[in-house]
């Protein structure tokens, strides 16, 4: 039988209804739960929701294999960004679905996720011949892909290839995406009233000095720079105790990465260590008679958490994921292009654990955005891409 359009889009559409931004996608799992019960598969749900504070874990289907043929892991994400207040409502135009304009449409991921469960139902109608598979409906990706990072990895070890849905064309294949490590900068200076500046530490001032050290923007060609978050202060006549920034750095290649890295921290270590005072004024705000003019060396201090949310992989043409991935293009009548991700999936997470992983699409467009569309042909040619990769 051929991909069922209908019963396609019906399920997107159904699915997309229900909200589940991560940590929250408890209504969204049990949804899906009930889908492959109702196909006739065994689904499981580990205890990734339990580790990270989320409501619900990833859900896990093992299915045997019919025939020889490759272990596959196939794997789309079913949490999304924050909506937006209103209920997420999907319409029909022509090709293509989307939001009423006031939310996201959740086409992130659960084009996967509906792309996903179509080839599992065609599986069973069609008695489509494959290997070993594994189809896992991951949580919490966009928050650093950390359902996938509480995926077992023995629950894939041995396989072949892994294939992650979760992009827009469905010929593209992802053979590569970055690290990236975000830095939370807090500093901490010695609050006060701004008209009684002695003995004080402006961490707000400390803070600017460092960050105006640092690059922003383009790297290299493989990397770029964001200051992304700068908080401080809470009126015009305080000294601010503390001030707080979000840099991130990423890059195609880990070497550079550590390299901007320990450049980066030792700026600003560098820079906040200059905000520094011998006390030798007077303080009224200290109270006293104001005599207590050697008071010892007071400086800004700073702590910097630094976070690797993914690390980067590249593959080649010959990586057994891409292989996996274009047989299945090419056997859907497309012709395979190769892009690159400036961004991280679950992808990251699996190539990084020692399976060689591809990503590809599934019809989202303008992801995370109130302008997000599914396109419904798009999916369907996903769902035969999938197909004919795993097909024995
Ligand atoms: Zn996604």
């Amino acid at each position: 039988m051929p991909v069922n359009t209908d019963r396609l889009t019906g399920a997107f559409l159904e699915f997309a209804r229900i909200p589940s931004p991560s940590k929250k996608e408890r209504a969204a799992g049990d949804w899906l739960l009930a889908q492959l019960k109702e196909i006739g598969y065994d689904a499981t749900e580990d205890d990734a929701g339990a580790k990270i504070g989320g409501e619900a874990g990833n859900i896990i289907v093992k299915i045997p294999a019919t025939a020889k043929g490759k272990k596959l892991f196939v794997s789309a994400h079913y949490d999304t960004v924050e909506k937006g207040d209103r209920a997420i409502a999907p319409q029909v135009e022509g090709d293509d679905i989307r939001s009423d304009g006031e939310t996201i449409l959740a086409a992130d991921d659960k084009c996967g996720c509906a792309v996903m469960l179509e080839c599992l139902r065609l599986l069973k109608e069609d008695s489509i011949p494959h290997g070993e598979l594994l189809f896992v409906f991951s949580v919490a990706e966009e928050i650093e892909c950390r359902g996938a990072a509480m995926l077992d990895p023995e629950h894939y070890k041995g396989f072949d290839a892994g294939l992650v849905l979760d992009h827009s064309m469905p010929n593209d294949i992802v053979k590569g995406s970055p690290t990236k490590v975000a830095l939370k900068i807090t500093v901490n200076g010695i609050a006060g009233h701004g008209a009684a500046p002695e003995r004080k530490i402006n961490a707000a001032h400390a803070l600017a000095t460092a960050l105006s050290r640092l690059p922003s923007g383009r790297l290299d060609e493989h990397t770029t720079c964001n200051l992304g978050i700068v908080n401080s202060g809470t009126k015009i006549n305080v000294i601010p105790g503390t001030a707080y920034a979000e840099y991130e750095i990423r890059s195609h290649k880990q070497e550079l990465v550590d390299f901007y890295l320990e450049k980066t921290l030792a700026t600003i270590e560098a820079a906040i260590r200059e905000h520094r005072k011998y006390v030798t004024g007077i303080d009224t705000s200290l109270g006293g008679d104001g005599t207590d003019t050697d008071e010892p060396l007071r400086r800004a201090t700073v702590d910097v958490e630094v976070e690797t949310s993914y690390r980067c992989y590249r593959h080649d043409e010959k990586s057994p994921a891409v292989a996996v991935l274009r047989k299945g293009i090419e056997a859907a009548g497309e012709k395979a292009e190769y892009v690159i991700a400036q961004g991280g999936s679950d992808a990251n997470i699996y190539n990084n654990c020692g399976l060689s992983t591809a990503v590809f699409g599934c019809g989202m467009h303008g992801a995370h955005s109130l302008n997000e569309r599914a396109s419904i042909s798009e999916m369907v040619r996903s769902v035969k891409v999938l197909t004919e990769a795993i097909r024995a």
